[in-house]
């Protein structure tokens, strides 16, 4: 089986982490896209919904998507969630090949990771350009280790951040239907999350 990972805090999950997963689901030909939300990203510290909320609205973004699921793994671990100590987890409980799925940003920050090399012994990368970052300027600079395992995901840019969301829902802002699913938003409102 091909799988596919994406990991990330989705404060909230929004229409780019949705193309990325299922434009990788095409071009790598995987059977399934794990959605996997972070307890805590070691390496970021804006954060504003709980774990609880953040599982349950990329739950909800996932819903009625056959090839998607949603992992609670390092929610359920707790502390700094570690994508090596996860990939080790996942290649234990089901065997297979693995592409993190990374965009371009999140590429240019790989090296300082927990135990890159590690992490490449256990996977493929899978890299869709994000804008800012180009195809160009994702590679730039990466060492050759890394560029070997390389596969980029072509999809269309998607110029849109979980950050800008979020600051779009305390404004009061409107111009978040485009980005955020209904069950999302619906959510959002409910559990009155970034001040909406
Ligand atoms: P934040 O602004 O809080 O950092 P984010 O929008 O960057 O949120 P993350 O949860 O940090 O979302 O991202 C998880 C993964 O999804 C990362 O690999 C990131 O590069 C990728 N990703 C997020 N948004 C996009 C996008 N618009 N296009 C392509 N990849 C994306
Ligand atoms: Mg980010």
């Amino acid at each position: 089986m091909k799988f596919g990972v994406l990991g990330g805090t989705f404060d909230p999950p929004h229409a780019g982490h949705l193309a990325f997963a299922k434009a990788a689901i095409g071009r790598l030909e995987l059977d399934e896209v794990l959605l996997l939300p972070a307890y805590r990203n070691p390496i970021k510290t804006a954060r504003s919904a709980s774990a609880k909320d953040r599982l349950e609205m990329v739950r909800r973004m996932a819903e009625g998507e056959p090839k998607l699921s949603v992992s609670d793994i390092e929610i359920t671990r707790g502390g700094a969630s570690y994508m090596v100590e996860t990939l080790m987890e996942l290649q234990m409980v089901r065997p297979g090949d693995y592409w993190l799925l990374l965009g371009a940003d999140a590429l240019r920050s790989f090296e300082a990771w927990k135990n890159p090399r590690k992490i490449l012994k256990l996977c493929r990368l899978g890299v869709a350009i994000r804008p800012p970052f180009s195809e160009a300027d994702a590679m730039r600079g990466l060492s050759e280790e890394i560029r070997e395992k390389v596969d980029l995901v072509p999809m269309k840019p998607i110029d849109i951040s979980s950050t800008e969301l979020r600051a779009r829902l305390e404004k009061g802002s409107g111009l978040v239907r485009l980005f955020l699913s209904a069950p999302v938003i619906q959510y959002i409102k409910q559990s009155h999350l970034y001040g909406a």
